[in-house]
């Protein structure tokens, strides 16, 4: 069993710090094609984002999970799109419990539907999209068009790190 584990703002739909209004999704270029390309090949889709704006008292959980359903009315794939969606409330000052770069939500699904963790990749657009990648031992991706180009994805120190355009370009390469 593999699986995808997809960061949402800035590797999905356009980040537009703390979104919390449905109206306000849009859809990077290509993912809708890119999701349906990677479940045709076999791979269960997750949703893994971290929202401090639910910790922070700017929106609610019930305003992420309506910006969620907005962007799966605009995929117009099969529903439900996602085997699993964590939202994550924490802030960064509050106990992480699922906040990447904890591994938590992701290993807590490759137990529950036996995935095989080198066939798991964690794709986002921050670097700890990425760490949360590497601490649950799975494969990881970097998409470059967001706050990181790849000049910046550089500077960190993740060796190897597979750097895409896009999160298109990065399901073509499946
Ligand atoms: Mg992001």
């Amino acid at each position: 069993m593999k699986a995808l584990f997809l960061d949402r703002d800035g590797t999905l739909i356009i980040d537009k710090h703390y979104l919390h209004d449905p109206a306000g999704v849009e859809l990077l270029p290509g993912v809708a094609e890119g999701l349906r390309r990677a479940q045709k090949l076999g791979y269960k889709l997750f949703i893994f984002s971290n929202q401090s704006g639910i910790g922070r008292g700017y929106y609610t959980m019930q305003d992420a999970i309506r910006v969620n359903e907005r962007m799966e009315e605009l995929l117009g794939l099969p529903r439900p799109v996602f085997a699993g969606i964590c939202m994550a409330p924490e802030t960064p000052e509050q106990p992480m419990e699922y906040r990447k770069p904890s591994p938590r939500f992701i290993l807590e699904m490759i137990e529950e539907h036996q995935l095989d963790p080198a066939q798991c990749i964690m794709v986002g657009d921050r670097e700890t999209d990425i760490e949360a990648g590497l601490n649950a031992k799975i494969r990881v991706a970097a998409v470059c068009h967001g706050k990181l180009d790849a000049a910046a994805w550089a500077q960190f120190d993740f060796p190897n790190l597979p750097l895409y355009a896009d999160f298109a370009a990065f399901a073509a390469s499946l």
